[in-house]
């Protein structure tokens, strides 16, 4: 599998938690961005070697890619698809925000050959909304994913959070009710976390906000795992459920299978069987460093701020610890053998022992022989899954 992301950080407004990379109050800067990720697709299509040339994910992640015009995605998917080639039933996904989404867009975009939409809801709770300074209200949400539905979307996922300060569990198993009514495809739910930087880090540190405590946080999330596999939801992720095999997110399983993918665009990362990179975060150097490339730097990655290159221990480490994250599927022992051409027991021996001993793992049975997958425990427990592998 191969993926591309494209990066859009482009906001309305910076909500209260956020620390990715985005700005507020650059759209001056979105028609030139748009001819720079044109001239990073075309230069990568040219340059990368040893990658497969046809894509089988695309997503546009952002922040607020439903910001873009329709035909501006149309033109980026067309360049994909003319450069390096769409597999046949390719995902394409764009992360949208209620209150940049109407029926008009969401109609244009899967013209353009989006089949996948991840809708920011957050929380049905208009309280919770003005809390985490999100631009829409709980009706806009609803409205959007209604308008989808009407284009003809047929995979939609809703981004839910919990752990927001004043959430009491009554109150997030009503956001899960909410969220289920709408008969979704796919579902996210992130725990709030409090960034140093944010506005939300600051009021909680001032004391104007209670967070919400660990115990309670964790009641939360188990409450979403017994309802939603009642509901018939596969957890296939720490936190990630689908409506079945088919609806499983196919890009970001690209990350968690620790497989290649070519990120372009201001602030994005690409990780190609080893090599890390990742691009300036300011649209202004990177709208610059586009308009300048120039054939002494081909091969290089223009927008590249830094590069890494794993060695292969390193490399199976990532693959254990982002693997062991796919709560259905976990790592195949045989898949991680064709890989690194060792065993994963004979990688990590101690590690294996320590966990299997404390019951967080067990290996169970696949067509393709031995998986390692985590257990329910496990999965309340997964940092310390996870940390085994650092
Ligand atoms: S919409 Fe998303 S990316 Fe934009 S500011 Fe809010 S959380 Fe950050």
């Amino acid at each position: 599998m191969f993926g591309i992301y494209l990066h859009i950080p482009f906001c309305l407004r910076r909500c209260k938690y956020c620390d990715f990379i985005t700005y507020a109050g650059k759209e001056k800067f979105m028609p030139g961005y748009i001819a720079a990720l044109m001239t990073e697709l075309r230069h990568q299509a040219k340059n990368l070697q040893g990658f497969p040339r046809q894509v089988d994910t695309v997503f546009f992640g952002g922040g607020t890619p439903s910001l873009m015009k329709g035909g501006w995605i149309e033109t980026l998917i067309d360049c994909i698809r003319s450069e390096y080639g769409l597999a046949k039933h390719a995902e394409i996904s764009l992360e949208a925000n209620p209150g940049t989404l109407d029926q008009k867009l969401t109609a244009k975009l899967l013209k353009a050959g989006v089949n996948r939409l991840s809708i920011g809801v957050q929380s049905f709770a208009d309280c919770d909304l003005v809390l985490l300074g999100r631009i829409h209200n709980s009706s806009q949400a609803v409205e959007s994913i209604h308008s989808a539905r009407q284009a003809g979307f047929k995979n939609i996922s809703l981004d839910l959070m919990f752990g927001i300060p004043g959430q009491s569990l009554a109150g997030w198993k009503s956001n899960l009710q909410q969220a289920l009514a709408l008969q979704p495809d796919h579902l996210s739910l992130y725990s709030l976390i409090l960034e140093p930087g944010t506005q939300l880090f600051d009021d909680v540190q001032s004391g104007k906000l209670q967070p919400v405590s660990e115990d309670l946080s964790a009641d939360m999330y188990e409450l979403a795992m017994d309802l939603l596999v009642e509901k018939g939801f596969s957890h296939y992720e720490i936190s990630n459920w689908s409506r079945g095999k088919d609806y499983e997110a196919q890009h970001n399983k690209i990350y968690w299978k620790n497989q290649a993918y070519l990120g372009v665009g201001a602030g994005a990362h690409s990780s190609l069987n080893g090599l890390r990179i990742a691009n300036t975060s300011s649209i202004e150097y990177y709208i610059n460093r586009m308009s300048n490339i120039h054939s002494a730097e081909k091969g290089n990655f223009p927008a590249a701020v830094e590069t890494l290159t794993l060695d292969p221990y390193t490399m199976q480490q990532e693959t254990m610890m982002l693997g062991m994250r796919l709560t259905r599927e976990g790592v195949s022992d045989q898949e991680f053998t064709d890989r690194f051409g060792n065993r994963i027991v004979d990688v990590f021996p101690k590690e294996l022992e320590r966990i299997l001993a404390r019951k967080l793992v067990q290996w169970r049975t696949f067509p393709d022989g031995p998986h390692l997958v985590l257990t329910r425990g496990g999965i309340l427990l997964g940092n310390q899954v996870f940390q085994e592998f650092v």
